[in-house]
């Protein structure tokens, strides 16, 4: 089963889209994680979409489509997790064709809604676990006071260089022009499921389960 988790920044796409690795054995693919790698580790083409990336603006559809490419032909999965991806309709399409040529379908796209003010707080509060990427918000899910991962015990963690209001109003605004028509062209195929993005992690959890198992 391969999917699309589609929402603005702060959503919580990339907390479901590890529940459904752990749960489901599905493959997280995300292009935002995979820029980031690609900046830390000092590639070319890290260095290329660094300052775009600190702004809050989308790098070009060229070099995502390029990564998912790649992924797609290399890996093999029991299902991908389409996380921050597409977010333009030039990459709806790519993809379209990229599944095709790879012999694959597009079984869910699943909308998480949640309202502009939540997306502020839940950014602006967030920070993860530097080990193993678990999700942590000052407000609601704080770091325990040991300054112990509960997931995997690390004792480092980082918050996102573009996880300031500045950057986030950017991306907002990216993500309302580029990315939300994304939402009518996937109602139109017939392939939208739309979920409460704002409820305790758990109760989206079950409503992800609920539109993937019907
Ligand atoms: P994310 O981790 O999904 O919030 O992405 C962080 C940043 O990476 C975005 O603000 C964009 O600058 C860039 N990015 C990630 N995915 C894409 C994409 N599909 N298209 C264009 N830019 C992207």
């Amino acid at each position: 089963m391969n999917i699309i988790l589609l929402g603005p920044p702060g959503a919580g796409k990339g907390t479901q889209a590890r529940h459904l690795v752990e749960s489901r054995g599905m493959t997280q693919l995300s292009t935002g994680d995979m820029l980031r790698d690609a900046k830390d580790s000092g590639t070319e083409m890290g260095r290329k979409v660094a300052d775009v990336m600190a702004r809050g603006e989308l790098v070009t559809d060229e070099i995502v489509i390029g990564l998912i490419r790649e992924k797609l032909q290399t890996e093999k999965s029991e299902g991908f997790i389409f996380d921050g991806f597409p977010r333009t309709l030039a990459q709806a399409d790519a993809l379209a064709d990229l599944l095709n040529e790879t012999g694959q379908d597009l079984d869910a796209v699943v909308e998480m809604q949640v309202d502009d003010e939540a997306l502020v707080q839940r950014i602006t509060a967030r920070s993860t676990c530097a080990n193993c990427g678990e999700v942590y918000n000052d407000l609601t899910k704080p770091i325990p006071e040991d300054g112990k991962c509960v997931k995997c015990g690390g004792t480092e963690f980082k918050r996102r260089a573009d996880d300031n209001e500045d950057s986030l109003k950017q991306r907002l605004m990216e993500y309302y022009k580029k990315t939300s028509p994304l939402i009518g062209y996937y109602y139109a195929k017939g392939e939208l499921t739309s979920v409460d993005g704002l409820g305790e992690i758990d109760a989206v959890k079950a409503e992800i389960a609920k539109a993937l198992d019907s």
